[in-house]
């Protein structure tokens, strides 16, 4: 029997697609850079035992499982990697709401509910899930606890990780972990849970989660605020902070580049000040009390902030708000127009920032003059997208080539001020070269460690993350 026909025997022809054009749409890579064509199958369980089945008929008959959520990811994550006996494993209809409980402030969803409907979800209780991005129509939330995700609300509410309360995962072997509770505290071991969050399914496929809800947004406040450098864009951020009662939920810094990219190539967008500035923070305070004060406490903290951001402009309500969010939100789309990039996703402590910016920036242009740098992003997580647009006078297909070289010249830069290589978007298969050469020689040796210990026969999602090697 072939290993597709025994994958049909034990899993039932409903749950397996063969190769051909039914396959298509897993295979599809968000930035086309790591299609693979080799494989075998592409397994659907609809429930957790389903699941757990596929994992186990996988490892008896010698495969390796590709997780799959909404295949957003960034890093060829949840791409097979070209080799025989890869099955994708898509969580795409493990997607029923269990359980929500709006007095706990918790809801237990299943690993291939999309984000956007675990916030609908939460909503219809009148309560918040506050993780959101672009993607979160498509991407799941087994994907983003896969990836640790971010976004715009990591600064009040902390990324993936931190919304986090139980999780409910398939372990290499075929059985099945239920850590699903929705305790605040509970110091009786090891904190598993955390093992997988971030492991891009390397560890263990996650079937389903129970996570914390908020109580919902009532108000907002919303400023654009231009700036003469990203020193003053750190101190404002600093002052907004401490006046506003720390409600700042969101503090995204943009050159004046990228801007103009979104002037340029996207639709409706518009100079938001009178004359241009080097930088811009995007700064909304939310609160979850109706506060009519709130646009009234950000102009005022705006007003002291000794001129740091003298020339700001507040949102007269939602729709201008909406204008100021699409700036920010059609930069990577925008971007596009003025030709290929090489993207980095760094992190450094959000102090260091300014001194990161200036010395990458001046490093990438000696490594490659004409490089023009589009720095946006996470200011208040201390996390940009330090990206590349191609010199005006050089095409994509010579500037492309140089995605590694430029790559290692940005995150030297990064290691110098301890920060990190992949602060949002993953490892995948974009940079374990990074993780070999940057991260802590022990370090490596226990991500080995663990990965051998809940993973022995290397079977899910190899060659990701996990560093090669080691002594
Ligand atoms: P996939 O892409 O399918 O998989 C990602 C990784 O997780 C793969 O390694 C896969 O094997 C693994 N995986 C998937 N599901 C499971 C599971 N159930 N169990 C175990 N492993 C699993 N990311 C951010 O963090 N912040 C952003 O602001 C952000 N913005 C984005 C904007 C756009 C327009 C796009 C396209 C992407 C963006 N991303 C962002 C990246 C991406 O959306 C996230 O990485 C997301 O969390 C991936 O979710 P997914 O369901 O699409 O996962």
């Amino acid at each position: 029997m072939s290993v597709f026909d025994s994958l049909i025997h034990r899993l039932g022809a409903d749950e397996v697609i063969a190769p051909g054009p039914a396959m298509q749409p897993y295979l599809r890579e968000q930035r086309g850079l790591f299609a693979d064509r080799s494989v075998v199958a592409v397994l659907r369980p609809v429930d957790t035992a389903g699941a757990a089945r596929a994992v186990a008929a996988c490892a008896e008959l010698g495969l390796t499982v590709v997780p799959q959520g909404g295949n957003t990811g960034l890093c060829g994550g949840a791409a097979g990697r070209g080799e025989a006996d890869t099955v994708v494993l898509s969580l795409e209809r493990l997607n029923r709401i269990r359980d929500i409980q709006a007095d706990d402030f918790s809801i237990t969803v299943e690993a291939g509910c999309t984000l956007a409907a675990v916030q609908a979800a939460a909503a219809s209780v009148d309560r918040l899930f506050p993780l959101s991005y672009a993607a979160e129509a498509e991407c799941q939330i087994g994907g983003n606890l896969a990836t640790n995700a971010g976004g715009m609300n990591v600064l009040r509410y902390g990324n993936a990780r931190d919304l986090t309360l139980g999780l409910e995962v398939v372990l290499a072997d075929g059985r099945v972990w239920d850590g699903l509770r929705s305790l605040r505290k509970d110091n009786s071991g090891y904190d598993l849970r955390d093992l997988f969050i971030g492991a891009e399914g390397t560890l263990g496929l996650i079937t389903a989660a129970t996570l914390k809800l908020f109580p919902p947004v009532r108000e907002r406040a919303t400023a654009i605020v231009g700036l003469a450098t990203a020193e003053a864009a750190v101190a404002l951020f600093g002052h907004l902070r401490t006046e506003s009662g720390d409600t700042v939920t969101s503090c995204e810094l943009m050159g004046r580049r990228p801007l103009e990219y979104t002037l340029r190539y996207a639709t409706d967008c518009h100079d938001p000040l009178p004359a241009p500035h080097p930088w811009y923070l995007l700064v909304e305070l939310t609160s979850s009390a109706a506060d009519a004060q709130l646009p009234r406490r950000l102009e005022a903290a705006l007003a002291a902030s000794h001129g740091a951001g003298s020339d700001y402009r507040i949102a007269r309500g939602p729709d201008e708000a909406a204008d100021f969010w699409r700036l920010r939100n059609s930069i990577p789309g925008a971007q596009k127009g003025a030709g290929a990039s090489i993207k980095n996703d760094i992190s450094v402590p959000t102090v260091a920032m300014p001194a990161f910016l200036t010395e990458a920036s001046t490093a990438v242009e000696a490594a490659c003059p004409g490089v023009r740098v589009c720095a946006f992003g996470h200011l208040g997580d201390g996390n940009v997208h330090f990206n590349l647009t191609r010199p005006e006078a050089m095409n994509d297909e010579d500037f492309l080539p140089q995605w590694g070289a430029l790559t290692r010249v940005v995150n030297d830069r990064v290691a110098a001020y301890r920060g990190s290589f992949a602060a949002e978007h993953g490892v995948g298969q974009l940079k374990p070269d990074e993780v070999g050469r940057l991260k802590d020689p022990v370090e490596q040796d226990l991500m080995r460690a663990l990965k051998q210990a809940l993973d022995p026969d290397n079977r899910l999602n190899p060659g990701k993350l996990v560093p090669p090697g080691g002594g």
